[in-house]
């Protein structure tokens, strides 16, 4: 499937995450409607907001919205900051016994100051209820190539690339940045897709030179701007994951947007780009963790 092509000002054609998340969550709602007249269970989604941080406020009433638009029932937790380790585990796994709850999202960063240990209310929360794909199960699911819900960016970001209709086997990837969450996760997936992959980080030698190898190319180091255009190899595919505020306000990617455009053959932009995919993805994990894999694209 191809995206319709919304040519830069310069030729790169535009990979449009909107255009993709909206066609994602159209095809969602219909699948819910569809399997819930058949008598499937109705998938619910369970978040989990600690303190009040109103980034992550905004971030999860968003997530709650596209699910209700979707069909996909929502449970919420509003916790106090000061609710402490134990307290949160107890309520997570609360909500891992409810049997209407088929997936479950710890809003992370949870409070600097709480003394609160990530990995543990990850692990906290069963393998097949892990709606965001960071259970160290679906990690090492990942690595060794089993089925499992895969980390939703990096998620977003193989379907961006799918709706390129670009050939992967064979061609060479670099993703600059190693996070757990998006570098390490879209690396081991486009391994699995039979791709040459380059890993590049803080100390990494020569940025410029390896970003130039790359056909397709993976940006996510929360550095704006920090991948020139000037180094993309002509032709390539730029997704850009990095999301950052610029002082004066507004959003911009970890690549150069308007040089890259010029070099390569598809971009995400940003925003618009990987960013609304995620959500989409999220939807998706929990639509198949209660139901197991769908067949859509
Ligand atoms: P992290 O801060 O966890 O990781 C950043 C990575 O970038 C690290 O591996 C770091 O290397 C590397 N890095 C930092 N500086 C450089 C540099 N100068 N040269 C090369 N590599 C460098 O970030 P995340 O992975 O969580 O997020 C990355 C970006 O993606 C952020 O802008 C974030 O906002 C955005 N994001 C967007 C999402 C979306 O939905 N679109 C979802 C998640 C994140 P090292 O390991 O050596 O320190």
């Amino acid at each position: 499937m191809n995206p319709t092509p919304g040519p830069t000002a310069s030729g790169a054609r535009l990979l449009d995450g909107r255009a993709a998340s909206q066609e994602l969550l159209d095809a969602l709602r219909r699948e819910v409607e569809v399997g819930v007249a058949a008598g499937r269970p109705r998938p619910g989604l369970a978040t989990v907001l600690v303190g009040e941080d109103p980034a992550s406020q905004v971030y999860v009433r968003n997530k709650r919205r596209a699910c209700e638009k979707v069909g996909i029932r929502t449970f919420h937790l509003d916790l106090p900051a000061d609710v402490g380790q134990e307290g949160l585990l107890r309520h997570v796994r609360d909500l891992d016994e409810h049997p209407e709850v088929h997936g479950i999202l710890v809003q992370l960063p949870l409070p600097k100051d709480g003394g609160y240990d990530e990995n543990e209310v990850l692990a906290a929360i069963s393998p097949e209820k892990d709606a965001d794909g960071f259970h160290p199960v679906n990690q090492g699911r990942l690595m060794l190539g089993q089925p499992g819900p895969r980390p939703c960016t990096p998620r977003g970001v193989m379907h961006l690339l799918d709706r390129t209709g670009e050939e992967l086997t064979g061609r060479h990837a670099v993703v600059v940045g190693r996070s757990n969450i998006v570098g390490k996760p879209v690396a081991l997936m486009l391994l699995e897709r039979h791709m040459t992959v380059t890993v590049c980080h803080s100390r990494t030698r020569d940025l410029a030179a390896e970003v130039g190898r790359a056909d397709v190319l993976v940006a996510a180091v929360g550095v704006p701007e920090l991948v020139k255009g000037a180094w993309i190899r002509p032709g390539a595919v730029v997704v850009d994951v990095g999301i950052n505020r610029r002082p004066e306000g507004g959003l911009v990617g970890d690549v150069e947007f308007d040089a890259a455009a010029e070099r390569a053959s598809w971009i995400t932009p940003v925003p618009g780009g990987v960013g609304p995919m995620t959500i989409a993805m999220l939807l998706r994990n929990t639509v198949e963790a209660a139901w197991g894999p769908l067949a859509m694209p």
